[in-house]
């Protein structure tokens, strides 16, 4: 068996939270391949090493002295050695980093010095072999991640390795140029990593224990999800659930090696199973509920539109050509709409109204701003009878109005159009209806 364990930023903030992550490898000899993030918060006002990092490397390139933001860096990088009793020294990387940040080596170069001496005292504490991310994750010139050329080098140097730590979120060019992924790209680093060396599980330790039904911010203490496809996970991720990097999907799902979101400050709780499909039933029908805020529809109504062959590939045209994205478009006899994202569409609303008007020559064009999206997502609801009865009827009795449905033949999600005042209210009588009837 063999694991591929990824610990995020809050999980390696400081000395006790290492010893904590060194007690969770520590239990389990098959977490044999260590990804960390760099330190992250302590306290809720404390500043991440990465942004320390783009800080004094925005300060080197302005010419200011940088002596004090680099003593701060190393300050919390010692507190973490001193705080473990490891005799390990940085002196030689952080007079590197000094020298690098001063000749302007790069700000992605800067950034990623947060994954690499966090790597170097991993490796240090774990007595793992140490594996610069620049040796093995490969990029082209232009940042864009070579996939194959790197699968290639992480197998090839993690097969003389029985343990090793890895740093996140960087790698290099083929000339050691160094770059990094988007923000959050440690989770990229791991789910290549479970590739390469065919893992079993990756599992990403982080500060919660997995997925929740829905936004603790909207519904107070909502039921974990145990299980959840990495269809499923792409919907509600897209309206809005964050927890994984999006990139960090592709590289297992292909491989089929699930995910396992975990929680180090609670490694009791099983946390969240990423999986490609799975026969295990959903505790609830819904597996979980998102949604975005800031929308606005754009509904085109033109007499016998319906026989009218090119209406909807011009009214969408006029969107290509403006840059704007579409979300949904529900359509009716006449009267077709889309939803697109308000901040979006705003600078460009006259030239789109003209562009329709042009094209299609519409009876009418209405527009309406200020709304909501709802993503119901659930494996479990396909052939099931009722829930989007369910789903009505609790939005009816909670006073919400609602001005679009759209379900996909895969009946894997219904999405929901409100008023944005009526959003939390919606999502919580959703919750409700599913998960405290536990049906
Ligand atoms: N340290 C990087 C960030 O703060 C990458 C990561 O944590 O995954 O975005």
């Amino acid at each position: 068996m063999k694991k591929v364990v990824k610990f995020g930023g809050s999980s390696l903030a400081n000395a006790e939270q290492f010893q904590k992550v060194g007690d969770i490898i520590r239990s389990d000899e098959s977490r044999r391949y260590v990804v960390p993030s760099a330190p992250g918060k302590r306290f809720d006002e404390d500043i991440k090493v990465t942004d320390m990092l783009y800080g004094c490397y925005d300060a080197a390139s302005k010419g200011e002295d940088i002596t004090e933001k680099i003593n701060a860096i190393k300050a919390r990088y010692y507190e973490i050695i001193k705080g473990l009793g490891l005799s390990l020294s940085l002196e030689e990387e952080f007079k590197k980093i000094d020298e690098d940040f001063r000749a302007q080596a790069g700000i992605q170069y800067a950034a990623s010095r947060g994954e690499f001496l966090n790597g170097k005292i991993m490796a240090a504490y774990l007595g793992y072999d140490f594996v610069d991310a620049a040796s093995v994750i490969r990029f082209d010139k232009a940042g864009n991640l070579e996939a194959e050329e790197t699968n290639k080098l992480l197998s090839k140097k993690l097969s003389k390795s029985q343990h090793a730590v890895i740093p996140g979120f960087y790698g290099a060019c083929a000339d050691g140029t160094v770059k990094t992924f988007s923000r959050g790209g440690s989770d990229v680093t791991g789910s290549l990593v479970a590739k390469a060396i065919h893992a079993d599980i990756y599992e990403n330790w982080t500060d919660v224990s997995g997925f929740l039904v829905t936004d603790p911010r909207i519904v107070h203490n909502p039921e974990p999800i145990e299980a959840i496809t990495y269809r499923e996970l792409r919907e509600l991720s897209y309206m809005g659930a964050t927890v994984l990097h999006e990139d960090a999907i592709f590289p297992v799902r292909k491989e089929g090696i699930p995910i396992n979101i975990r929680n180090t400050n609670s490694p009791e709780d099983k946390g969240t199973l990423i999986v490609e499909s799975t026969c295990k039933k959903p505790k609830f029908t819904i597996t979980g509920i998102a949604g975005k805020k800031g929308f606005c529809s754009i509904n085109i109504e033109k007499s016998m539109m319906n026989s009218e062959i090119g209406f909807g590939r011009k009214v969408l045209q006029v969107f290509e050509d403006q840059g704007i994205s579409f979300e949904h478009v529900p359509s009716g006899i006449d009267t077709m709409t889309v939803y697109v994202h308000q901040d979006e569409f705003e600078e460009k609303e006259q030239q789109v109204i003209a562009g329709i008007h042009r094209l299609v020559q519409p009876d009418f064009v209405e527009m309406e701003s200020d709304l909501a999206l709802i993503a119901v997502v659930g494996r479990g609801m396909k052939s099931q009878r009722g829930t989007a009865g369910r789903i009505f009827s609790a939005l009816a009795h909670a006073n919400v109005n609602v001005k679009m449905i759209d379900q996909g033949s895969s009946e894997l999600n219904i999405i929901i159009g409100v008023e944005n005042r009526d959003f939390e209210k919606a999502v919580r009588a959703i919750y409700d209806i599913f998960v405290l009837t536990r049906i």
